[in-house]
């Protein structure tokens, strides 16, 4: 069986060390040694200089909006998993969305002005798939109207813009590091703020408020437990061949799909990561009649990002937004990841090849 992901394992025995390490200690959770490791080993690998460790990127949002004093509306992207959107409703704030750029995919800046009003506090545009938004407009339009930034930048592990980590933009940018992404720690994700005082104050957030006893402010419990960081050091040890490997294999599909099948225009100012890979179909009915092909043969591609977040039914949008839905209507990403053998990915490639 083929699946669209495959989460990456590391050496059995270089785990074992840390479990052995682990028990040894005695020390489970509460910011242990791993964590302060692998902590530390993020923060030179990404190039960022202010990354907390979190249980998963969906809370990572949660208190980014927390943490930054967010209320009423915020703008963001249709075009996402349906975390982005389901961690504002259940923080009490109202998503409104901003259709997408129809070849990057990504929030169309043009269309974020015209969504802000009195009750606006933050925009919370999304790195598709890796790829990097306009952050010099998003940040300038920002500045223009005093709102606050968040990037749901969960793909964008090792991503850069202009040699920079894209992760570096905005008040906070949020990754997760579920076991079905580029990087993993099982679950988990992490915040990477810019503000040193914010930085602090998230520390406290994450460990139910608590500083050295004392109680400072409202939190939640969102610390990684050491099993969880033990995985990730072992995970970030192999990133280079992980991402060379990911890299073969998108080659290989941009060279067959190029010209025949929409792709994503990617940032051309940005280091990649090569963690997807997304073909847009002529019509709904050319992807569904591919995909039955394909998981005939045990293959199975996700339709990712579907539906368009405007669609959710807890979130009453007045208007659709076109493009979004036109591309959730059409999008499949396609199986990549590291052991994809190249007669697999060819015979992937032939069965779409036939069907469009
Ligand atoms: C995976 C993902 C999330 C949620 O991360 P978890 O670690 O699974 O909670 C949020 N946003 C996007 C765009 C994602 O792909």
């Amino acid at each position: 069986m083929i699946n669209v992901t495959k989460t990456y394992l590391p050496d059995i025995n270089k785990y074992n060390k840390y479990t052995e390490q682990i028990f040894n200690s005695g020390w489970l959770t509460n910011n242990g040694e791993l964590v302060q490791t692998l902590q530390k080993r993020l923060c030179e690998y990404l190039g960022v200089k202010n990354l907390l460790l979190v249980t998963n990127g969906t809370i990572a949002l949660q208190i980014a909006y927390k943490l930054l004093g967010l209320s009423g509306q915020v703008i963001t992207s249709p075009f996402s998993f349906v975390a982005t959107t389901s961690s504002l409703v259940w923080e009490n704030l109202k998503p409104v969305f901003a259709d997408i750029d129809q070849a990057t995919f990504n929030i169309d800046p043009e269309n974020i002005a015209a969504k802000i009003n009195k009750n606006t506090s933050a925009i919370l545009p999304v790195h598709v798939f890796g790829n990097p938004c306009d952050v010099e407009t998003i940040e300038s339009i920002a500045k223009s109207y005093d709102l606050k930034v968040i990037y749901d930048a969960a793909h964008c592990f090792g991503v850069k813009y202009k040699g920079k980590s894209v992760l570096e933009y905005g008040d906070v940018s949020t990754i997760s590091f579920h076991a079905t992404k580029l990087f993993h720690t099982i679950e988990g994700g992490a915040l990477i703020i810019r503000d040193d005082e914010l930085y602090e104050k998230a520390k406290t957030l994450i460990n139910f408020g608590l500083s050295n006893g004392d109680i400072l402010n409202v939190g939640i419990n969102a610390k990684m437990n050491e099993f969880s960081a033990a995985m990730g050091l072992c995970v970030l040890d192999d990133m280079e061949k992980i991402i060379s490997e990911r890299e073969r294999v998108w080659k290989r599909y941009q060279e067959a799909f190029l010209g025949k099948l929409k792709l994503q225009k990617m940032n051309t100012d940005a280091l990649l990561n090569h963690h997807y890979f997304p073909v847009v179909f002529s019509s709904t009915g050319c992807l569904l009649k591919t995909v039955e092909q394909l998981n005939k043969q045990q293959i199975f591609p996700r339709r990712y990002f579907y539906p368009s977040l405007d669609s959710v039914t807890y979130v009453p949008s007045e208007v659709k937004c076109e493009i979004s839905n036109a591309i959730a209507g059409r999008i499949l990403c396609l199986p990549i990841y590291v052991g994809l053998s190249t007669a697999e990915q060819d015979n992937i490639i032939k069965i779409i090849t036939d069907n469009i």
